[in-house]
């Protein structure tokens, strides 16, 4: 009888006692929601990361929607973001109404070009929402340069890439209002879950008010009373419990995915047709979410990922772009040749299993099975 071959999932979140733990105190407690373990949360986080204010919400996708809410855009805006990206950078201003253009991205750290966003403003551009792609910073301040010249808002898309570094600092402290984010593939898991952080004490407040279907940030006025449009993007406790247990361990999150990033590195490197993701420098410094290699144009990238799969082992196309979404293609008329960087990027990535507690020899099986599906 066929051995059956042990799956090795694509991510795994690193829970453990702690989180049972706390989740646990908070269950006791009561309080499941509007609790204090949200704002014991938002206050480590916003320390973390160099940030004055932080707001948690029930997701990324929240976050990003309530920065281009508070940012005003509406139908008739356009706004700039990466080609190359999780639908959510975009989503996040087309549900109100706002006209994606996208910015063709560099080759090579997969994030917007700054001259493709300069080249991309018109009269109607309203904001940039920059994204740092699979933890890589993207190019800020060239950004924010650009931003700050056409008089347009920026937002961080940073929902793959806590913890990175921009010339030295981390995301989060430089300034522009920044999203990271807790669902369960990404560094730091809690289920759902993500939060904004801010350098503006007014926008903050406003946050806490559109989060909480816009009640006055302090509680003036009571429970049913609501000052401006708002929306339920709580967080509850019992989330803010996994966060805290997940932000003790943060140091050794990303000190094991760089270091499963590096083993992969060392493997991959005489692997020929596979190209591993690229290295930090002086300016940039990753934040490891995901592992995704390219393959070589000669290699056919379905067989390939096929193999794999056989193999127990999974893997998944990272990522197709936003543009050439069907959804996209059918309200915006987008199609292929629009982002060409980006598009001979998307046919020919693909993610190996990669999460903080990945085991070396997990990591060789997977370039075995690798090396041999190219053979
Ligand atoms: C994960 C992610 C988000 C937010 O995702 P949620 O599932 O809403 O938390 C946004 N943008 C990017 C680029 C992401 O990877």
């Amino acid at each position: 009888m066929k051995e059956a071959v042990r799956e090795l999932p694509l991510s795994r979140p690193w829970l453990d006692e702690r989180e049972e733990e706390l989740v646990l105190e908070v269950l006791r407690s009561g309080r499941l929601s509007l609790g204090p373990w949200i704002e014991k949360f938002e206050e480590q986080i916003a320390e973390r990361v160099g940030a004055p204010y932080a707001a948690a919400v029930s997701s990324g996708t929240a976050g990003l929607h309530l920065l281009c809410r508070i940012a005003g855009l509406g139908p008739g805006d356009e706004v700039i973001t990466s080609p190359l990206s999780f639908v959510a950078s975009a989503n996040c201003f087309v549900v109100e109404g706002a006209t994606p253009v996208f910015a063709d991205v560099d080759p090579v750290t997969l994030n917007m070009d700054p001259a493709a966003v300069e080249a991309a403003v018109t009269e109607r551009t309203k904001a940039i929402v920059a994204v740092d792609m699979f933890g890589y910073p993207c190019e800020l301040d060239e950004l924010r340069a650009i931003a700050d010249r056409h008089g347009l808002a920026l937002i961080e898309d940073a929902c793959e890439s806590l913890g990175a570094e921009y010339r030295g600092r981390p995301l989060g402290a430089h300034g522009p209002s920044a999203v990271f984010a807790f669902y369960p593939n990404k560094q730091m898991a809690t289920g759902e879950g993500g939060v904004v952080v801010t350098h503006s004490e007014e926008e903050w407040q406003l946050l806490r008010s559109l989060r909480n279907q816009g009640r006055s940030y302090d509680g003036d006025g009571g429970w049913f009373h609501h000052v401006r449009l708002g929306l339920n993007y709580r967080w509850t406790d019992v989330q803010a419990a996994i966060g805290l247990a997940q932000l003790e361990k943060l140091d050794r999150i990303l000190e094991l995915r760089n270091a499963a990033a590096r083993r992969y590195e060392e493997l991959l490197a005489p692997v020929e047709g596979v190209e591993a993701p690229t290295s930090d420098d002086s300016e940039h410094c990753r934040s490891w979410f995901v592992y995704v290699v390219k393959l070589a144009s000669e290699l056919d990238r379905a067989a390939v990922m096929d193999s794999l799969r056989r193999e127990g082992v999974a893997t998944a196309e990272y990522v197709p772009c936003i543009h050439l979404q069907p959804y996209m293609r059918e309200t915006f008329g987008f199609g292929e040749g629009l982002c060409p960087v980006a598009e001979q990027t998307a046919a020919r990535t693909m993610a190996l299993p990669f999460f903080s507690q990945i085991e070396p020899g997990d990591q060789e099986r997977v370039v075995g099975v690798l090396r041999a599906s190219i053979a």
